[in-house]
């Protein structure tokens, strides 16, 4: 495939300034296809392997909606596990180090929950975490999703190999209607065909071969 800059994208100008710092320069397949339709807000299923940048993808889509000042949550990224999700928060962190006082939050299993409910109680704009944790505080009241404009469903294939379905079901039912919701799985089985079915809204689904 022709090779395609970040820079020919409609991003805000701190992100593609950002972009540029980080070497970030051409764009990998799965970013080439999937961020046109993903910043013009539509639902996107993307399909390739591990490597490929797909953390990118999503993470630029989600922080070019964000509005900093509005000290809400904006997003949600659901992973796998905890070491998945402390790597995407950390890539969403780096793509948005030219955003002032934006605050990503991991909320996963296996930690304190302590901690965490200090943590809601400060706020985030960017909340990533695991299924089961994330229904918990939902469950209880203390994530409050009213003002979600964007649900990513990182690894959808490992969530479900990981017994994740009824979290991610129960999630999906806090989640308000009007949002942009996102799939990125590296393959796509039955089960994730009906997953998408059901939490996305006209996907556009994009398969990439390549890792470039
Ligand atoms: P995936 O989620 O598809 O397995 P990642 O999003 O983790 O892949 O990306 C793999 C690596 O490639 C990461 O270290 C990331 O920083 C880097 N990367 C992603 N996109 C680009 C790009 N366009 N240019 C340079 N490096 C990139
Ligand atoms: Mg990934």
């Amino acid at each position: 495939m022709q090779s395609a800059k970040f820079s020919t994208l409609p991003l805000k100008k701190p992100l593609l300034t950002n972009l540029d710092t980080l070497g970030y320069v051409e764009m990998t397949d799965i970013q080439a296809q999937s961020l046109p339709l993903i910043l013009a807000g539509q639902d996107v299923i993307g399909q390739a392997k591990t490597g490929s940048g797909k953390t990118a993808s999503f993470a630029l889509g989600l922080l070019n909606k964000l509005d900093v000042k509005k000290f809400r949550v904006q997003s949600l990224v659901l992973c796998p596990t905890r070491e998945l999700a402390d790597q995407v928060a950390k890539e969403i962190r780096q793509l948005a180090r030219a955003i002032h006082n934006i605050k990503v939050l991991t909320l996963c299993g296996g930690m304190p929950i302590g901690p965490q409910i200090g943590s809601l109680e400060h706020g985030a704009h960017i909340i990533v975490g695991t299924p089961g944790r994330i229904e918990d505080h939902l469950s209880k009241g203390r994530l409050d999703l009213t003002h979600l404009n964007m649900l990513v469903l990182d690894e959808a294939d490992r969530m479900l190999e990981m017994g994740f379905q009824q979290s991610l079901d129960a999630i999906i039912d806090y989640c308000p209607v009007v949002k942009q919701s996102l799939l990125f799985s590296a393959t796509f089985p039955d089960k994730i065909k009906a997953i998408a079915s059901r939490y996305l809204r006209k996907p556009e689904h994009i398969k990439v071969e390549s890792v470039h």
